[in-house]
C-alpha cells in the first residue's frame, strides 16, 4: 500500500484510451510520459493514439450518435448533473491532479473545479430549454416550424492550461445537444481529462458518446479525424496558428467550427480610476494561472498622470508573491508548463528591455528544477516590443502610458487579436464609450476576471469564432431547420 497521497491519487488515473466505453492501450501498445513542471519528473505515462484509434473513435462516436441524439433531454440533463455532483465528490483530488500536471498553485485549481464544475451544471440546465418556434408566414399561406437539432459527432480539442474547465465548457454543452463526442486533449496535461471521462461515464454517459484519445501524434491523428466523412463539428480552443490549419482542414467537410483562440488583451487604467480596485484587477488579471491565459491582461495601457504610482503598487504587490510547486502552503505563482515557455518569456522581456523598458521586478528564469520565471513588471514599454504585439503567457506586466482617451483606444484596438478587455474607469459615461470603440468579444469593466458558465465566451478577429458558455454555448451543437407546412385552413374558410 503506497502512503504517498500524490502516487495514490495517481494510480488511480486511468492510462488508456476511452473507446466505446472501454479503456484501452493504444493500437501499437505506444506510450507517452506526463511531466510535472514543478520538478521536471515524469507523473505518469498514458496511451499515445494513432490514426487507427482516431478512426476507432470516430466508429464509436459515429454509431452512439443516433441513440444518444434521440435520448429525451432531460434524461441528458441528469447524466450532466450527475457528473457535476460528482466531481464535487471528487474536488479535492481533481484540483491537486491539476496542480501536479500544470503547475497552477493549489488554490487556483480548487477555483478551476469550481468554475469548470459550472458548465455541467450549466448545460443541464439548458439540455430541457432549447426551444423551437411555429407562426404563420407572412403571406398567409403557410405555417413555419422552427427545430434545433443536435449537429452530430464532434471533435473536441483542448489546451494545457486549463485542463478541466475547457474539456467541461465543450463536453458539456455537445452532450447536452445530444452530439457525441471524441476528445483530445494537450498531451502536457490529459489526466484531469481522463478522470473527468471516468466521471462521466460513471454518472450514467452511455457508451462511446464520450471517446477520448491521448495523443502525440497529434497532427496526422487530428487530420484522420477531420477528414472522416461522419465528423460533423470541430471545437478547438488553442493557439491561433494551429486553428487557422484546422480551419483549413475543416473546410472539406464544410464542419462547423468553434475556435476559441489566442488573446492580447488591453487593460486600460485611466486617471480617474480606483488605483485600489485597479491595482487589485491588475493583479488577478495578468498572474492568474501564472500569466498562462488567453484572457491574461497582455498590455497595461496606463495613463501618464497614474503609470507611476500604478507601477509601484503592482511592484510591491508582485514583491510579495511566493513562487514554488503550486502544492506548498502559500505559493502564488507556480512553474511554466515547460521549459520553452520559460525561453520564451525570457525573450520577450529582453526585446522589451532592449528597446527601452524599465525592468522592475524580476526578470529572469529561476535558478532550480522545474520551468520557473520570476514574476515580473516593466514599466515604458516601448513601441515596436515584440511584448505588445504577441501572447506573453507567462507572468510579465508590461506597462505603457497614454494621454487622452483616443490614444488609449488606438493602442487598445492595435492588435490583431480581439478576445477581452479590461478598463478601469470611475467615469460612467466613459466606461460606456469604451464598451462601443474596444474591439474585444468580452470586456470587464472595473473587473479583472470575466469568465462565467453563464456568459457567452469567445472573441472577435483573429481571436476565433463562435461561443462557448451562456445560452448561445449550446447552439453551437445544434442545427437549425425549417419546416413549411401549407395553410392548415385552407379550402376550409
Ligand atoms: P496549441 O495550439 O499548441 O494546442 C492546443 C491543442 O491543439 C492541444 O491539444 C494540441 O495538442 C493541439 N494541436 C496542436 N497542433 C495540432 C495540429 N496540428 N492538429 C490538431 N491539433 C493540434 O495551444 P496551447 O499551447 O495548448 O494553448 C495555449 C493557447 O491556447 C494560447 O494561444 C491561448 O490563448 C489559447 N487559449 C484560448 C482560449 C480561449 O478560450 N480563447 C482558452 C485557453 C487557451
Amino acid at each position: 500500500m503506497n502512503d504517498n497521497p500524490e502516487a495514490r491519487l495517481l494510480a488511480q488515473v486511468p492510462d488508456g484510451l476511452l473507446i466505446g466505453g472501454r479503456w484501452r492501450a493504444a493500437e501499437d501498445k505506444t506510450w507517452f510520459a506526463v511531466h510535472d513542471p514543478a520538478t521536471g519528473e515524469v507523473v505518469k505515462e498514458v496511451a499515445d493514439a494513432a490514426v487507427a484509434d482516431g478512426v476507432a473513435a470516430m466508429d464509436a462516436a459515429s454509431d452512439a450518435s443516433p441513440v444518444w441524439a434521440s435520448t429525451p433531454a432531460r434524461e441528458r440533463a441528469e447524466i450532466l448533473r450527475r457528473a457535476f455532483d460528482l466531481l464535487q465528490e471528487r474536488k479535492e483530488e481533481v484540483a491537486l491532479l491539476m496542480t501536479i500536471e500544470m503547475g497552477k498553485p493549489l488554490a487556483e485549481a480548487r477555483g478551476e473545479v469550481a468554475y469548470g464544475g459550472e458548465f455541467l451544471r450549466w448545460f443541464s440546465e439548458e439540455a430541457a430549454h432549447v426551444q423551437g418556434r411555429y407562426g404563420a408566414n407572412p403571406a398567409g399561406t403557410g405555417r413555419m416550424t422552427v427545430t434545433h437539432h443536435p449537429v452530430g459527432p464532434c471533435y473536441l480539442i483542448t489546451p494545457w492550461n486549463f485542463p478541466l474547465a475547457m474539456t467541461t465548457r465543450k463536453v458539456a454543452p455537445a452532450l447536452a445537444a445530444g452530439c457525441t463526442v471524441v476528445l483530445k486533449p494537450a498531451a502536457l496535461t490529459p489526466l484531469t481529462t481522463l478522470v473527468m471521462a471516468q466521471i462521466l461515464q460513471e454518472a450514467g454517459v452511455p457508451d462511446g458518446v464520450v471517446n477520448v484519445i491521448t495523443t502525440t501524434r497529434t497532427g496526422p491523428v487530428s487530420e484522420a479525424i477531420l477528414r472522416d466523412p461522419r465528423l460533423r463539428k470541430l471545437s478547438f480552443t488553442g493557439s491561433t496558428p494551429v486553428g487557422q490549419k484546422l480551419l483549413e482542414q475543416s473546410a472539406d467537410g464544410v464542419l462547423r467550427t468553434s475556435m476559441e483562440l489566442g488573446g492580447n488583451a488591453p487593460f486600460v487604467v485611466f486617471e480617474d480610476a480606483d488605483l485600489d480596485k485597479a491595482v487589485d484587477g491588475a493583479v488577478a488579471a495578468k498572474f492568474r494561472n501564472i500569466g498562462q491565459a488567453c484572457t491574461a491582461a497582455n498590455r497595461f495601457i496606463v495613463h501618464r498622470s497614474v503609470a507611476e504610482e500604478f507601477a509601484r503598487r503592482v511592484t510591491e504587490r508582485v514583491r510579495a508573491f511566493r513562487t514554488g510547486r503550486g502544492t506548498e502552503d502559500g505559493v502564488t505563482i507556480g512553474p511554466l508548463i515547460d521549459d520553452r515557455a520559460v525561453a520564451k518569456t525570457a525573450e520577450l522581456v529582453d526585446d522589451a528591455v532592449a528597446h527601452g523598458a524599465t525592468l522592475l521586478v524580476g526578470g529572469a528564469a529561476i535558478d532550480r528544477p522545474g520551468s520557473f520565471y520570476a514574476a515580473t513588471v516593466l514599466s515604458g514599454v516601448r513601441p515596436g516590443s515584440a511584448i505588445l504585439r504577441e501572447e506573453i503567457f507567462g507572468p510579465v506586466l508590461a506597462i505603457l502610458p497614454f494621454d487622452d482617451e483616443d490614444e488609449a483606444v488606438r493602442i487598445a484596438n492595435d492588435t490583431e487579436y480581439g478576445l477581452v478587455s479590461y478598463v478601469y474607469t470611475e467615469n460612467l459615461a466613459r466606461g460606456q464609450r469604451m464598451i462601443e470603440r474596444l474591439e474585444t468579444g468580452m470586456m470587464g469593466l472595473n473587473v479583472g476576471v470575466v469568465s462565467d458558465a453563464a456568459a457567452p465566451f469567445g472573441g472577435w478577429k483573429l481571436s476565433g469564432l463562435g461561443r462557448e458558455g451562456g445560452p448561445e454555448g449550446i447552439h453551437e451543437y445544434l442545427q437549425t431547420k425549417y419546416t413549411l407546412t401549407p395553410d392548415p385552413f385552407a379550402g376550409a374558410r
